[in-house]
This record gives C-alpha cells, sequence and structure tokens, in this order.
C-alpha cells in the first residue's frame, strides 16, 4: 500500500466541494453515472476498432445501496484504470487561480464542475470515504483500489477484482443518509440519468405476488439509451413522437405540432421542441424543456439559450456546444448560443410556416392553442414578429381566419374612415357584445374576435406596424359614428336639453363609475337606449393594470356615455311628456336663465379686451354673482326634472335594460327591476 497527497495547487479541494456545491448536491450521481457511461462508451470505440479483442459481455451499469454498510456503488465493465491512470486523472487534479473562479461562480455548481473537471470529486459533497476499485481493460493490467476519507491524504493498494472495469464506492456521510434510500436515488436517475446511451441498472424489477413486492431476476433498467432526438426524422412517426412526449411529461394532454432540430454546423445541437396543449396558466410553467449535453441532463432552465417566448415550449435540447462553465449572463453574449437561438427561433417559424402553407386546415384548428406563443414572439422579437405575419392569424365573431393581409383585404371596402384609416372593429367577448357585433354586422362590417391573453396588447402591435390601422372596440361608440366616413353630419342634440335631464337624474351611482348622458338620433330601428365607452380611455385604464406607471389612469372614474337614441318613439314619448309635464314649472326657471344668460354675456363682451386689472371689481364681482345665480337656477331646474322623472317608470325601464345588457345591473337594482317589470305586465 503506498500514499500520497492530491495534486491540488492552492487550497485543499474538499472543503470547496463541500461548501460550494453544497446546494447542488443531487448532481454528484449524474457525475459518477455519467464517468461510468463514459468508459464503456471508450470501450466500445476500442471494440470497434478492434483494438480489444474479447467479447464485451454485458455492459449495464449498475447502481446499487448496501443500506448495512452504508454505500450507495456504480459498478460498470468500461475501460478501467491502471495505476498510473489514476494518478494521473485523479490525483493530479491541477488547477490555478481557484479562489478567483469560485468566488465568481459559487451559486453555480455545474459551472465549477464544468471548470475543473471534477466531476469524480462531487463524490465528496455526499461521502465520507470513497473507494475505486478497478481493473483496466488492457492485457496482463492488475486490479487496485484507491481509497480517500475527505482529506488531501489518499491510498492505493492492490485489489481482488477479477473483471474489467471500476466499482465506485461511495460511503455516505452521515448528513446524507436520503441518498441510501431507495426513492432518493431512483428520483436522481429518472431525473439526471434518463437518456444516458448506457443501460442503467438500478437494483431488480419488481413484482406483485401475494400482495406483496417481490424482486424478479430482470434488472431495473432506469433509462432509455437511444431517445427519440438522437434518431432520424425520416425514421420517425408521428405516434413516436408523441409516445416520447409521454415519456417525458407523463400527466400532460397530446401535443399540438413538434419541431425536430437536427444540426452539426457551426454547432452541434439536436432535439425536439413541442407546442402543448395548456389549460391554464400554471400548467405552461410546469413542464419544461430540458437540456442535455450528450444524452447526459444539465438542467431545466434554458433561459438565455432558447428566446425568450420559446421557453414555453416543450421538451429537449442536446448540445455539447452549449458552455455550461459560464454564468448565465456570460452566456447571453456567447456567439454560439445567440447563432443556436436565432436557429431555434428560425426553425420553430419555418415549420409552423409550412404547416400554414400544406394544411390550413389543421393550423386554423390549433390557432386558438398556439396564438399565445405565437403572439407572445411577435410582442417581444422584432425579427420574429416579420417571420410570423405571414402565417399569424385574425379570428372574427364568426370563428372565421384571416391573415392580415386577407383581412385588411377583407375590410378596407367598407370600413374606412374619411382619414383613410382601415378601421378593425373587435369585440372581447362574443356573449356580452352580441349586441353590438349584431349592429355592427347589420351595417356590413365585420368584427373581430380578441379574447386572448396578449390580445389587447397586439392590437397595439398591429396599429403600429401596419399603416394607417386603427382597433376600435364594437361597443366604444354608436354604430354611425364607430367609423366615421365624413357623410353623416353630426346630429347631436343640445346638451342641456329636458331629455338628457330626464335620464342623468336618474342613474345610478355606481362605485368608480360616472355616467354622461347625450342624445342622438340613431334611426328608429336602433335600440332606445345604448352604453357606450370610449376607445381611448378604456384601453388606458387597462393597460394601467399592467403597467405601474399609469396608475393615473387605473384610479379614475370609468366613463360611460349613455346615447338616447331621439328617433325612438319610447324616447319621443318621454321627450312629449316630460316636457308637457315640467313645461309650467320651467317656464319662470328658463326666464330667468334667459336673463341671467343675457347679462353674463353683456359682461364678458365688456371684459373681454380687458387686462386682468384694468377690470373694476364691481365688473369682477358681478360676473362671479351671475355666475352662480346661474348655477343656481340650474340646479332649480335640474331638480323640477328628476322630481318629475322619480315617477317615469318608463325611464327606469330603459335604463335597467341598457345596464342588463352591459352586464351591470346587479344585487338590489336587478331585484327592483325584476319586481317593476313582473307589476308591468301584470
Ligand atoms: P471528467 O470526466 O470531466 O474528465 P472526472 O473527474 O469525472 O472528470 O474524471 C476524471 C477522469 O477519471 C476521467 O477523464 C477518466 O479518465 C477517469 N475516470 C473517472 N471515472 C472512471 C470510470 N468509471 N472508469 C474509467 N475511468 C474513469
Amino acid at each position: 500500500m503506498s500514499k500520497g497527497n492530491i495534486g491540488v495547487t492552492t487550497e485543499n479541494i474538499f472543503p470547496v466541494i463541500k461548501k460550494f456545491l453544497y446546494s447542488d448536491h443531487d448532481i454528484f450521481l449524474r457525475e459518477i453515472v455519467s464517468n461510468a457511461c463514459d468508459a464503456t462508451q471508450k470501450l466500445k470505440t476500442l471494440a470497434q476498432r478492434g483494438e480489444m479483442k474479447e467479447d464485451m459481455g454485458d455492459i449495464t451499469v449498475h447502481v446499487s445501496l448496501n443500506k448495512d454498510a452504508g454505500t450507495l456503488t456504480v459498478s460498470d465493465r468500461g475501460i478501467g484504470m491502471t495505476e498510473e491512470e489514476i494518478d494521473k486523472y485523479i490525483n493530479q487534479i491541477a488547477f490555478s487561480s481557484a479562489n478567483d473562479f469560485l468566488d465568481k461562480y459559487k451559486e453555480d455548481a455545474n459551472a465549477i464542475i464544468g471548470h475543473f473537471g471534477l466531476g469524480f470529486y462531487s463524490a465528496f459533497m455526499v461521502s465520507k470515504k470513497v473507494e475505486i476499485i478497478t481493473k483496466s481493460w488492457t492485457e496482463g493490467s492488475k486490479a487496485v483500489k484507491w481509497s480517500c476519507d475527505g482529506s488531501p491524504e489518499y491510498t492505493i493498494e492492490d485489489a481482488d477484482k477479477q473483471d474489467r472495469g471500476t466499482d465506485i464506492v461511495m460511503y455516505i456521510d452521515d448528513e446524507c443518509k436520503e441518498f441510501l434510500e431507495e426513492n432518493k436515488v431512483q428520483e436522481l436517475l429518472t431525473k439526471y440519468c434518463h437518456f444516458l446511451p448506457v443501460s442503467i441498472a438500478f437494483g431488480k424489477k419488481k413484482d406483485w405476488k401475494d400482495g406483496k413486492q417481490v424482486e424478479t431476476d430482470e434488472d431495473n433498467v432506469i433509462n432509455n439509451t437511444t431517445p427519440l432526438w438522437t434518431k432520424k426524422p425520416a425514421d420517425l412517426k408521428d405516434e413516436d413522437y408523441k409516445q416520447f412526449y409521454r415519456e417525458l411529461y407523463p400527466m400532460s394532454n397530446e401535443p399540438l405540432f413538434w419541431i425536430h432540430l437536427n444540426v452539426d454546423y457551426p454547432f452541434n445541437l439536436t432535439g425536439v421542441l413541442y407546442f402543448p396543449k395548456v389549460n391554464n396558466q400554471i400548467e405552461l410553467q410546469k413542464n419544461k424543456i430540458q437540456l442535455y449535453c450528450n444524452q447526459v441532463f444539465v438542467t431545466d432552465s434554458v433561459e438565455g439559450i432558447v428566446p425568450d417566448f420559446l421557453t414555453l415550449l416543450h421538451g429537449v435540447i442536446d448540445s455539447p456546444d452549449i458552455p455550461l462553465n459560464v454564468s448565465r449572463s456570460y452566456l447571453q453574449s456567447d456567439s454560439n448560443v445567440k447563432k443556436i437561438s436565432t436557429y431555434i427561433t428560425k426553425k420553430v417559424s419555418d415549420r409552423l410556416q409550412s404547416i400554414f402553407k400544406q394544411d390550413r386546415k389543421q393550423f386554423e384548428e390549433k390557432w386558438d392553442d398556439i396564438k399565445i406563443f405565437i403572439h407572445y414572439g411577435m410582442l417581444s422579437q422584432q425579427d420574429y414578429y416579420d417571420k410570423a405575419k405571414a402565417y399569424a392569424l385574425l379570428k372574427d365573431t364568426e370563428g372565421k381566419y384571416f391573415t392580415y393581409d386577407e383581412y385588411r383585404d377583407l375590410i378596407k371596402g367598407e370600413q374606412t374612415d374619411k382619414d383613410g384609416n382601415v378601421i378593425y372593429l373587435y369585440a372581447q367577448n362574443r356573449e356580452a357584445q352580441y349586441t353590438y357585433i349584431k349592429a355592427a354586422q347589420d351595417k356590413g362590417y365585420n368584427v373581430l374576435l380578441m379574447d386572448g391573453e396578449l390580445d389587447a396588447a397586439m392590437l397595439g402591435l398591429l396599429e403600429e406596424k401596419q399603416e394607417k390601422a386603427r382597433f376600435v372596440r364594437v361597443d366604444s361608440d354608436t354604430i354611425n359614428r364607430l367609423i366615421n366616413k365624413g357623410n353623416d353630419k353630426e346630429e347631436k342634440a343640445d346638451d342641456d336639453a329636458v331629455i338628457n335631464e330626464i335620464f342623468q337624474t336618474q342613474m345610478p351611482k355606481l362605485d368608480k363609475t360616472e355616467f354622461h348622458v347625450e342624445s342622438q338620433a340613431m334611426g328608429a330601428d336602433a335600440a332606445p337606449v345604448i352604453i357606450t365607452q370610449s376607445e381611448y380611455m378604456r384601453r388606458m385604464k387597462e393597460m394601467s393594470r399592467f403597467q405601474p406607471g399609469m396608475s393615473f389612469y387605473g384610479e379614475m372614474p370609468t366613463m360611460m356615455n349613455i346615447v338616447l337614441n331621439t328617433d325612438h318613439p319610447l324616447i319621443k314619448r318621454v321627450i312629449a311628456d316630460g316636457d308637457a309635464a315640467t313645461a309650467e314649472a320651467l317656464k319662470p326657471i328658463n326666464q330667468e336663465l334667459k336673463g341671467l344668460d343675457a347679462r353674463r354675456q353683456v359682461i364678458e363682451q365688456d371684459q373681454k379686451d380687458k387686462k386682468w386689472d384694468e377690470i373694476s371689481q364691481e365688473s369682477k364681482d358681478n360676473l362671479d354673482q351671475t355666475r352662480k345665480d346661474i348655477d343656481a337656477e340650474k340646479a332649480k331646474k335640474t331638480a323640477v326634472i328628476a322630481e318629475y322623472a322619480k315617477t317615469n317608470d318608463t325611464v327606469h325601464q330603459l335604463i335597467d335594460l341598457a345596464l342588463l345588457q352591459n352586464g351591470m345591473l346587479q344585487g338590489e337594482a336587478l331585484c327592483n327591476f325584476i319586481k317593476r317589470s313582473v307589476d308591468m305586465i301584470k
């Protein structure tokens, strides 16, 4: 037996491993098992080249637990090591400027391990002692046993091992007993070793016998050595892709589309990406793209490698060319990674484009499910917008799909305003906005359905990108004014009209909502009362929910316009009745108002061309008083009208119907409405 010191140039390696790699304990098993695979594959290569003559036999890597001894062992039948090789590959861990590097990357175990080739030493994260018992494949080699208890000192001695290959025996630390649990080991193997290229067996397969689980003779192989992405697309069927998807994400819906990635120049990358069919936001986050390096699982956080919007896809990417030994921020500036990201975007886009071209029907059927990915991409990446605009779709309220160009062609005839803007009408809820949609359709307009999570942002983007395009929600104005073609003359009646006041005084008091009543001649067929909400204000309020800087809009009350249709017989009747009922009481008030108004005009005329200090105090006071008198008189007028309006059930019924149509009639108000309606038909 001989002794020696592990050749670390700076500090002792072990505290470093234990301290800095603490958070990522789990990866030790991946490192040890993948070393075993590497050794096995090297042997395969030698056999293929004819350098190794004898039969390789069973080359399965075995992972085994011995609870009594407190050991976890990984055994392979690979190339093994001679004593010299142990000295060269295991004992001499030479590295420089270790402290600087460790300081920089202490959060990232992958970086440290990659940088130093510390794979094997990660066993010390969880072990108080590690033994290597190994015998080289070369003829006449002696088996040796290397042993180290976590101090820089190791021992090496002859061993009794007949078979070629290596056993790594880890004596698990008392604080790390979980790694002696079968379930834990199984979990780690499934996570990290699921697709390693050499068979890995963990114990024996189990069977149910007489209500008990018993071991069979068959190895419990935990991996799939030839995962789908390593095969040629031409050899694969749809069902193979679906099957592989189930293997990756057992509980998920069937995927919508997939994209097989395969490049070897200027970088090496294979993989399969899936467009998932997700039911909700939470599901979207749960399953992630997995990143592999030569079939060894590395991570499922691919931010920085895959463009942001594609991190929502599922699947695997395998590339030895993604530098894993660097920090995330460095990764994003790496030229290979940039190329990879561009390549993936292009592949995804090409695939969507080709499905769109070859099978538009299928594309349309799946559009509602995939649009969130496409919209996210278009919103977050200019170059993707330019690609996707050829196949991104718009859907109308009748369920028909159009490309951007097709849709513009469809509507530009009927829906261009007097300034040459093409007006895209849209609804956010087909049921709630049904009346408005119907009115627009009756006028020969088409209405889009924009009910997706990102649609509000998308229409903003489309207004920006498409020339002279404006999006207007169907209920943002009365039908005649929705698209201003310049030929309808403004028929806005007097704001102070009695009819407006009749309704204004009877509007309910709702929290954070203000109503503004106006009259308009909309034709005898249109509804008597319509509620509209200005596009601009509504959008600002909606946006304020997502953008903190816009909270000003969020706090403003919601402004609703109540438009009375003066062509409608019911409104005509209210006008006539209201005028008749209030005429006498209003007469003296109107006369007084007329007088006051004339006086105000005279004073204003007199003050018009004078500077503030040239106007006498008397004149200023006079004007103030006149204005106050006018307000007082107007208040009287309003009181008279309110007194009458209170008694007019038609008015209340019309208001409630309009509110009801907009989902705004609730609670007590709804109850009163129903009661009043019942009384009316009784
Ligand atoms: P890396 O695998 O990155 O080279 P490691 O520290 O994991 O770094 O391993 C160092 C070297 O030890 C390997 O390159 C290999 O030559 C040798 N080695 C490790 N495990 C085995 C094994 N199971 N069989 C044969 N050689 C091994």
